[in-house]
């Protein structure tokens, strides 16, 4: 089956209606109707080449919800109308430590990503993400998604939310700790988001003028602006935690600096180009923990959606149609989205159709 899409077809094409060829489903699969899927920076990242090393046609999307139309013969936790998810895996050797863990992101022999990847168990097939009308995926890698939460707005949880829920429960984040949130795009509204929701206090670094009101209706309990040097002096020793989500590379030490002893800074987002040196005395003198973290598992990311479900807490989202996501891609690197674009796939056909016309 072929299903309708937008995606690049060289580094420098943007993205423009294609469509692409989806295998009928096998024993263990599920096939879903995509109703939405968030737009991600790493999607910007990938299409746009920065991270090199990437093969065309590329349809990006790994942040999808959709509506299952039809399950394999070995399949029986989910059944065709059922509301799913699918984030940024598709598979794993399902047999290395990681993957017996429940930590498939960090599969020793490399999880398969929802695009761009090589398919593991299918030869020469690359995969090929949620900008699309239809996709099948094995059902160890699909999330139930709960009734409860708007479609559209949960399409963000499945890769911004769960990359910050992870890093956020590794630290067993809470009730009497101080998270630094550094960013405020996708990644970073859902880190304050969930934070709040799990009884912390957070503190929002931005480097946005413009973002200052938003980020205290948001949740944030301050805001502090990161260019500011005697605002950044102020908030020496302050935070327990940071969630680092910017896309960009910039100076982390101010950042330490305002880590308290056992203070730990995760950085989650992945810019192309080298980041200045970090000062090691920076994190020797407060026993400061650098570390990173990728998405989350997939026991985890319904653990996220579970909890997300108890504490209302969905993407504040802006809706856009198939034929605007090169507009969306320049606005969100331009950091003029609050807070996430998320496709309509409804609208696909229609754009391709115009685009022909
Ligand atoms: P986003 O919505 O574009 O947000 C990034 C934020 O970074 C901006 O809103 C901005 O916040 C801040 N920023 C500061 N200077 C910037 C600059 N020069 N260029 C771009 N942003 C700048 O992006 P996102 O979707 O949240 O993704 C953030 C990063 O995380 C990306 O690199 C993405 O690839 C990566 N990522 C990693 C994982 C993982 O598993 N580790 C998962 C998903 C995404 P202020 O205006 O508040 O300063
Ligand atoms: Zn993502
Ligand atoms: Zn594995």
């Amino acid at each position: 089956m072929r299903a309708a899409a937008y995606g690049a077809v060289s580094r420098d094409s943007g993205l423009v209606p294609l469509t692409v060829a989806r295998r009928a489903p096998k024993p263990n699969d599920v096939e879903i109707a995509i109703e939405f899927c968030g737009l991600c920076h790493s999607d910007v990242h990938a299409t746009r080449g920065e991270w090199g090393g990437q093969s065309y046609p590329l349809v990006p999307g790994h942040e999808i919800v959709g509506t299952v139309s039809r399950v394999g013969s070995d399949v029986t936790r989910f059944a065709v109308g059922d509301r799913v998810g699918v984030g940024c895996m598709v598979d794993s050797c399902r047999e290395c430590d990681s993957c017996l863990d429940g930590l498939e992101q960090y599969c020793e022999n490399g999880m398969t990503g929802t695009y761009g990847a090589k398919d593991r168990r299918d030869g020469d097939v690359i995969t090929q993400g949620g900008y699309s009308s239809s996709i099948v995926v094995d059902r160890r890698y699909v999330l139930r998604v709960p009734a409860s939460l708007d479609p559209a707005a949960v399409a963000p949880l499945l890769c911004a939310g769960v990359t910050t829920f992870s890093p956020l429960r590794h630290f067993d984040a809470g009730e009497g700790d101080v998270v630094g949130v550094v960013g405020l795009g996708g990644l970073g509204h859902m880190a304050v988001k969930l934070a709040k929701a799990m009884g912390a206090k957070v503190v929002v670094f931005t480097t946005s003028e413009s973002k200052v009101a938003a980020a205290l209706e948001l949740g944030a309990d301050q805001v502090v602006l990161s260019r500011d040097e005697a605002a950044m002096a102020a908030a020496d020793r302050t935070v327990d935690l940071i969630i680092d989500t910017v896309a960009a590379p910039h100076d982390l030490n101010p950042f330490f600096r305002t880590l308290r002893v056992d203070g730990a800074l995760f950085q989650l987002g992945l810019p192309s180009e080298a980041m200045p040196p970090v000062n090691p005395g920076a994190l020797i003198r407060r026993r400061i923990a650098y570390a990173g973290s990728l998405i989350g598992g997939i026991a985890e990311t319904q653990e996220m959606l579970d909890f997300c479900a108890e504490h209302g807490v969905v993407a504040d989202i802006e809706v856009v149609s198939a034929g605007r996501l090169n507009e969306a891609y320049d606005r969100m690197v331009a950091g003029d989205v609050k807070y996430r674009f998320v496709l309509d796939t409804g609208t696909l056909h229609t754009a391709a159709e115009e685009a022909d016309a």
